[in-house]
Order: structure tokens, then C-alpha cells, then sequence
């Protein structure tokens, strides 16, 4: 089930500005409201992708996010399971006060008495699943190489013995006749208004059950405990997301299911440190293998590798290895690996060392740096 682009679904550029996007959200949701479209079925759907694309690109920080890692980046709609979460804010909130307006503008206005009435029709049509999200620990290499992971989730299902209905013997609501809806009248200092509010007997259904279903006690929904299991592709880092689709929450009336989102922590290592795709690797050197150069055989996230220290390697001189990175499967990038040495001095000699240094030092191994440095001292005198 892939999504599509969402500024494809409003036919705009990727650089459109703040008023293009919403003169055509406007124009694409009056094409696809469901209450002007009542013989195309495929409006709900459309009108749906239209929202949704709306509420990110028309979000300057939800856009952004969605330009940088796409549909994994902004989480599709916004559910329950995500109101922890920064950068999620809590789904489409903002949708529904230009959908008002835009109705406005469709039915010519004089709706403003109405309003809850319209809440309470869509409370009837299909409502996508929330989505769910867990937080998974991955160790270093299984970050690096990727991994398969099972994951133990209560994720609320449609109830299997009603088919989410919440009863049997189903008839008309003898509260609201059927429509979903009850009128109320309002006085108010402006005059009376009618109000619509949602049916509190059948909950906008507009239709109640003779027999309860003992199994999810009327509400059509049980929660479930489900084990799933979960490729994770390689390169993983931490705070990276990944979406499950279809995977989250049961939707009510019909509606699809939510997804299921994991968001990853990578603990450090005790060696290797990473950077973007890039593996970083301390190696000790003995005063001896940094003077003469050697060849070393060193750890590397793929195995063990010979690698040729040249003589006179300092603390902090790099090598890089080229390819020996991270191979990224999500940003399809293959990092580079360094090397980093570090000259570890002898904390003891033995007489014989100390013999053989003493004699070392008897021999002329000051370079230019050095001796620029004492002239420095004398002069400074
Ligand atoms: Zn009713
Ligand atoms: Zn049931």
C-alpha cells in the first residue's frame, strides 16, 4: 500500500508557495466532497488523500519534515497512539477550520447554526484506524546489518463474533429515526437557533442493536494482543522511523486500518563510533609500531581487515578505508570507515628498553618543528 506524493494529489509544484497549495486544496476539495459527489465512490477516497496532503504541505515544520524523509517523516494521520511525540503535533487538527470554510464556500454559507450537525454526519462515515507507535532499542551492529524483530503489540481489532457492529438483530434508532442526528432548539440573545448534535443513543450510527455482543460489550472493538514481525533494513540510526502500514489501530465504519510506526534508539558501541554512514575506530599503536610503521590487522564492522601503518603515524592522523562504512539500505549510501590511531606511550621500560632509548636519544631525532620551537624559547629569554 504505498502512498501517493502528496504534492501530486494537489497538482502542485514542490516549490509551490503558501497560497498556491491552499487555492488548490480548495479546488481539489470541492471537486471530491463526498456530499457533492454521492454517485462517485472513489470521492471519499480522494477527498480523504486531499486532506491529509493539505494538513502537511500547508504545516511549514510538517512540510519540511515530509520534503526531507517523505510519508515516514510526517506519519500520515494523526492518532492517539502519537500525541507523545513531538514534531507529530496531534494529526490534522488544523484541517477541520478550512474545511469549514471551505463548506462555507460551497454552500453558500448560513451554515454557522449547523456546524456540530455536520461533526455528527461524518461521525458516521469511515474513520481510518489510529496509528501506533513504539519505540524499539536495536544494539549497534544490528543497526549496521539490519535485523528481523518481533514485536508484541495490543492493537484494538474489530470484534471477529459482530464484525465490529457491537450487536445483533440490527434496526432503526428510535432516538434519532435513523439519521444519525438529534435537533435541539437554542435560545440565545441572536434568537433561536437549531442545533444538531450526534445521537447519544446509536452514536451517530443510526441504528441500534436488539442484542448486545457480549464478546466487545456493544463497542465493536476488542484489543488484542498480536505478535509481528518486522524487517528492519540496514543502516538504521537513532531517531529514524519506520512505518508498517496497515498495522495500527482497526478504523471504525469500515474505515482502513492505522499504521504502525517504530522509531529507533541505537546504542553506542564500545569501539566503533558512527557518524551519518560514516564508522569511526580508535586504533592503539605501541611507540614502536607508530615509529617503524607495521601492518596491523584491525576490526572493521565486516570482519577483521590488514591495514599498513605508516612509519611516524602520530596520535590523531587519520586513514580512511574507503566503502567500509555503513551500507544505508533506506538512503541507499554506502559510508566510508576511519581510522583514527592513537599512540599509546609505555608507562614502564625494562632496563634493557631504558638502555636502548637512552641510546636513542643520543642520536639526532629533533626535526624542524622542534627546533623552530627552541629558537623560540631562547629568543624569548
Ligand atoms: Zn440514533
Ligand atoms: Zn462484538
Amino acid at each position: 500500500m504505498s502512498k501517493k506524493d502528496y504534492y501530486e494529489v494537489l497538482g502542485v509544484a514542490k516549490d509551490a508557495s503558501e497560497k498556491e497549495i491552499k487555492s488548490a486544496f480548495r479546488k481539489k476539495a470541492k471537486q471530491y466532497h463526498p456530499d457533492l459527489n454521492k454517485d462517485n465512490p472513489d470521492a471519499e477516497e480522494k477527498f480523504k488523500e486531499v486532506q491529509e496532503a493539505y494538513s502537511v504541505l500547508s504545516d511549514k515544520s510538517k512540510r519540511s519534515q515530509y520534503d526531507r524523509f517523505g510519508h515516514a517523516g510526517v506519519g500520515g494521520a494523526g492518532g492517539a497512539g502519537f500525541s507523545d511525540f513531538s514534531g507529530f503535533s496531534s494529526g490534522f487538527g488544523g484541517v477541520d477550520i478550512d474545511l469549514d470554510d471551505i463548506i462555507d464556500s460551497v454552500f453558500g454559507g448560513g451554515r454557522s447554526g449547523f456546524s456540530s450537525g455536520f461533526g455528527g454526519s461524518r461521525r458516521n462515515s469511515a474513520r481510518r484506524g489510529d496509528d501506533l507507535l513504539i519505540r524499539v532499542d536495536l544494539s549497534f551492529m544490528e543497526s549496521v546489518h539490519g535485523t528481523e524483530k518481533d514485536f508484541d503489540l495490543d492493537v484494538v481489532e474489530n470484534c471477529k463474533k459482530c464484525k465490529g457492529k457491537g450487536g445483533f438483530d440490527e434496526e432503526t434508532c428510535s432516538t434519532c429515526h435513523g439519521s444519525g442526528t438529534v435537533t435541539s432548539e437554542q435560545h440565545t440573545l441572536f434568537g433561536a437557533f437549531l442545533t444538531k448534535t450526534t445521537c447519544p443513543d446509536c452514536k451517530g450510527k443510526g441504528k441500534t442493536y436488539k442484542k448486545k455482543c457480549s464478546e466487545c460489550h456493544g463497542s465493536g472493538k476488542v484489543t488484542e494482543s498480536k505478535t509481528i514481525t518486522v524487517n528492519i533494513p540496514a543502516g538504521i540510526n537513532t531517531g529514524d522511523r519506520l512505518r508498517v502500514a496497515g498495522k495500527g489501530n482497526a478504523g471504525a465504519n469500515g474505515g482502513e486500518a492505522g499504521d504502525l510506526y517504530l522509531e529507533f534508539h541505537v546504542k553506542s558501541h564500545e569501539y566503533f563510533e558512527r557518524e551519518g554512514d560514516d564508522i569511526y575506530l580508535e586504533v592503539p599503536l605501541t611507540l614502536t609500531e607508530a615509529l617503524l610503521g607495521c601492518k596491523k590487522i584491525i576490526p572493521t564492522i565486516n570482519g577483521n581487515l590488514k591495514l599498513t601503518v605508516p612509519s611516524g603515524t602520530s596520535t590523531n592522523d587519520k586513514q580512511r578505508i574507503k566503502g567500509r562504512g555503513v551500507d544505508n539500505k533506506n538512503r541507499r549510501h554506502k559510508g566510508n570507515m576511519y581510522v583514527v590511531f592513537k599512540v599509546v606511550m609505555p608507562k614502564k621500560l625494562t632496563r634493557e628498553q631504558k638502555k636502548l632509548f637512552e641510546k636513542l636519544a643520543k642520536t639526532d631525532l629533533e626535526d624542524k618543528e622542534i627546533l623552530e620551537f627552541d629558537k623560540f624559547t631562547e629568543k624569548n629569554a
